[in-house]
Order: structure tokens, then C-alpha cells, then sequence
């Protein structure tokens, strides 16, 4: 396992929002992606599992840890850490695009805290442009959106035992699993199945169409 245990880094700016100064340019310096904990949602599955060319089932076996994080090698580096970056780059998570911000986002509010990447890090890191470009730059609202609505699913989930009962693991985490609904639209990109699921499970669950997105935590630690 990892030699170096990886603390939550604390962060240097808290209270920040979309209008704060931030950026951060990556350098592929490769030094960011080792003993983080990368957190996953059933969405970023899909995205991996799409990009990868496998089955859902195949990338939480192959490369994560119970569908809940991605798998650290020995060393501590990311699975998906190659020679040249990340592997995965176009569907790298949520937490991988917001880094070094980590995201909180109460049921009224959406904080930004700033964490600041690896002391020996070749990325540049400043204050030349805002949150709300980063997140841009970075594709992450899409993710963002998801990460809310699978969040306050399962908190919800965990309000109503008997309703997160009706759900096999394997649904909780394939975003096509039929769930027993047929005559359905069959949408085709990634963030409408991903929608779709979570329509499905709350149905499932006896929670009704409608998840209100919850508080929600996205961040590397
Ligand atoms: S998924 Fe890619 S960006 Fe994220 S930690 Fe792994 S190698 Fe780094």
C-alpha cells in the first residue's frame, strides 16, 4: 500500500465562489495524482467505462475500489497514472477537474476552498482568472450537476432503509441498469442515462421522480 499516507490537505482559502480570483495551469508534472482519495459516483463510471471502451462492471472491478474510489497502485499512484498524465484525462472525475478547489455545496449555498496543489508541483497557481473560468476550462458543470443529484439520492437513500433495500449493488452503480421500467426513452449521451438513473432509483426506492440535490462534498483528500 502507500507509503506516504495522504491527510486532507488544509485548505489555504475557504469562503470562495464562482467570482473569486483562482487558476491553475497543469503541467502533466504527475506529482498531484499519488495518495489521493478519488471519489466516483455512478456517472463518472459511466464516463470511464465509455471512454475505456469496457463494461461498467469491468472498470469498478478492474480499477476502483467497491465503485466507491479508484484504486491506488503501490506506490500510491492513481491506477490511471501513466508516464505521460492521466490516462483518462477527457473523463477523468469531478474531483480530478476541480483540484487543487474542493467543492461544498450546502441545500442554499456552493463554497470553494483552495487547498493548493503539491509543494513540488510544475503546474502555475495563482489568481489570474476566476473560479467560474476554471470550471470551464476544466468541463466540470456536467459533473458537478450529476455529483448534486447523486448526492442528495443517497443521502435520501439513507433516510429510507427499506427503499435503499429494493436496489441490487449492481444497479446502484451501472447507470443502465433497466430497473424494471420498459417503454422509456433510451437517451444517448452519458449525462441523460446518468439523469435517467437517478429518476429510476428514486423510483425504486419509493422516493418519487423529484431529488432535491442535497449538501455535498467533492474534493481530493
Ligand atoms: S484519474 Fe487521472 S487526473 Fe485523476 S488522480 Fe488519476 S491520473 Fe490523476
Amino acid at each position: 500500500m502507500a507509503a506516504e499516507p495522504a491527510g486532507a490537505p488544509t485548505p489555504l482559502r475557504t469562503g470562495l465562489r464562482r467570482d473569486s480570483a483562482f487558476s491553475f495551469r497543469c503541467h502533466a508534472c504527475n506529482r498531484c495524482c499519488r495518495h489521493k482519495t478519488i471519489q466516483v459516483n455512478p456517472y463518472e463510471l459511466a464516463r470511464l467505462a465509455h471512454g475505456l471502451g469496457l463494461p461498467v462492471a469491468e472498470v469498478v472491478g478492474r480499477y476502483t475500489d467497491e465503485g466507491v474510489h479508484l484504486r491506488q497502485r503501490e506506490d500510491g499512484n492513481c491506477v490511471f497514472l501513466g508516464a505521460s498524465g492521466c490516462s483518462v484525462h477527457g473523463d477523468r472525475p469531478l474531483v480530478c477537474r476541480l483540484y487543487p478547489l474542493g467543492r461544498i455545496v450546502g441545500p442554499d449555498s456552493e463554497e470553494f476552498v483552495d487547498a493548493a496543489p503539491h509543494p513540488d508541483t510544475e503546474g502555475v497557481w495563482g489568481t489570474n482568472g476566476t473560479i467560474a473560468d476554471y470550471l470551464d476550462q476544466q468541463d466540470a458543470l456536467p459533473y458537478m450537476e450529476l455529483a448534486d443529484a447523486y448526492f442528495g439520492l443517497f443521502l435520501k437513500l439513507l433516510q429510507a432503509p427499506d427503499g435503499a433495500a429494493a436496489i441490487q449493488p449492481h444497479e446502484m452503480i451501472d447507470i443502465d441498469a433497466p430497473l424494471g421500467e420498459a417503454g422509456e426513452d433510451s437517451p444517448t449521451t452519458v449525462e441523460a442515462r446518468a439523469h435517467r438513473h437517478v429518476r429510476r432509483l428514486a423510483a425504486r426506492a419509493g422516493l418519487g421522480a423529484e431529488v432535491t440535490p442535497l449538501p455535498s462534498v467533492s474534493r481530493c483528500d
